[in-house]
Order: structure tokens, then C-alpha cells, then sequence
């Protein structure tokens, strides 16, 4: 068995730069399944279809004509959306919107799911999402539950986004960031909750270091 580490939490709660801080000290990879659920949000987009019509996207699953699939180069993730790497595309407010309406359907997470566990099986692992340590990997060796408030989650989003050279208002943001919460939240199948044996970490007042050392402790404290 490879050491996994399961690390759930909301939209904004900083996930992605965290874990990728936290692998490289570690030296594993780092799965963003987020970033998979994303490119089948834009190969919908893509498609001309409407991310909320389930019978559609599950249809174009099915189909086969979206294989999202995963490859490391120096250890860094990229997302392929049918061979083709979409690690620009994906991050956009429309993909992410896309993501949260396909991410309900269970025939899109089986699918998504059963190739994170594959990845999983494969080598000592870090996954990001919001199932991980509830569906995905129910025994992995350390499960992490990250988050902090709306407001902040919705400030570092506005942050990011500029940095990217798009515009977007603080006060949007906020109403996305709740709008997603409520959607990953009450979604019928796998919905986002803390795993009963996650330890949560509050980010609200920590500084990005802070936060990074707070779970290295953790998955150190784990191993020993
Ligand atoms: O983490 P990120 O915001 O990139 O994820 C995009 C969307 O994919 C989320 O809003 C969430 O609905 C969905 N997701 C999921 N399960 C995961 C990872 C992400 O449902 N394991």
C-alpha cells in the first residue's frame, strides 16, 4: 500500500496551491481531481451542450467522446481533455461553473472516480477534491479537511483571478463562492462533508506557510 492523502474542502479554500506546496516537500505526486471534473465542463462547453442537462453530458460520456485523463511531467499535473492538455481553459468561471453542474451526475463520477483510484494504486499520492476522503480513497492514510470562511474564499478567488488578468467583483465572487457551497453541498450523490476521521484545518487565520506546515505536521504526526 502507497501512502495516500485525502484532502477535501470548498471552492476558494486554497486546495490546489497548498497540496502542490505540500507534495513537493514530500516528494508525491498531487491529484487536483477537481481539474478533471473541469475538462468534462468544457468539452460540454465545447460540445454546444448545456452543462445542466444531464441526459446530454452523460450521453457525450458515454459516447465516448470525452476521455479526460491525467499526465506528470517533473511532478507537476497536467489535464488532458481527448489528448489535448486544457490546464489554461479549464480555469475559467464558466468551466468552473460547468464543473459544479456535471460533477452531480453519477455516471460522470464513476467514471471520474474510478481513474483516480487507478492513479492512486499506482504510486504514494496526494488527491485534492471534495469525495476523496469520503468515496474515492475511504482508507487513505491521512484525511484532511481544509477550509475557512466564505469571505475569505471569495477575497483569495478575486486575488487569483486578476492575477490572471481577468475581472471579476468582490461581490460576485462572494455569491458564487456560496452558490457553489450549497451546490456541492446538497448534490445527491457524493456530496462534499467531512470524512468522520478528517482532521480540519481552518485557514482563516493562517498565512499560506502556516497552513502548509500545519497539515506536513499532521501527515508527519501519521507516519510515525
Ligand atoms: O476544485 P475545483 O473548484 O477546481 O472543482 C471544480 C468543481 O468540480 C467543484 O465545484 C466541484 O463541484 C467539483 N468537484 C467534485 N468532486 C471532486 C472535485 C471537484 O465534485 N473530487
Amino acid at each position: 500500500m502507497f501512502l495516500s492523502i485525502a484532502v477535501d474542502g470548498p471552492v476558494g479554500a486554497g486546495k490546489s496551491t497548498v497540496c502542490d506546496a505540500v507534495c513537493a516537500k514530500l516528494n508525491i505526486l498531487h491529484l487536483d481531481t477537481g481539474a478533471m471534473y473541469r475538462a468534462v465542463g468544457l468539452a460540454a462547453l465545447d460540445a454546444g451542450i448545456d452543462p445542466r442537462d444531464e441526459k446530454a453530458v452523460v450521453d457525450m460520456l458515454e459516447k465516448g467522446r470525452v476521455r479526460v485523463d491525467v499526465r506528470y511531467a517533473d511532478g507537476r499535473q497536467t489535464t488532458l481533455l481527448n489528448g489535448v492538455a486544457v490546464d489554461q481553459r479549464i480555469r475559467t468561471q464558466e468551466v468552473g461553473s460547468a464543473a459544479s453542474a456535471v460533477s452531480r451526475y453519477p455516471a460522470v463520477r464513476r467514471a471520474m472516480v474510478a481513474r483516480q483510484r487507478e492513479l492512486a494504486r499506482e504510486q504514494p499520492m496526494l488527491l485534492d477534491g471534495r469525495d476523496i476522503g469520503t468515496v474515492v480513497l475511504p482508507d487513505a492514510s491521512v484525511k484532511i479537511f481544509l477550509t475557512s470562511s466564505a469571505e475569505v474564499r471569495a477575497k483569495r478567488r478575486l486575488s487569483q483571478l486578476q492575477e490572471s488578468g481577468q475581472s471579476a467583483s468582490y461581490d460576485e465572487i462572494l455569491r458564487e463562492v456560496r452558490q457553489r457551497d450549497a451546490q456541492d453541498e446538497n448534490r445527491e450523490t457524493d456530496p462534499l462533508r467531512k470524512a468522520e476521521d478528517a482532521v480540519v484545518v481552518d485557514s482563516t487565520h493562517l498565512t499560506f506557510d502556516e497552513t502548509v506546515d500545519t497539515i506536513l505536521r499532521l501527515i508527519e504526526a501519521i507516519k510515525a
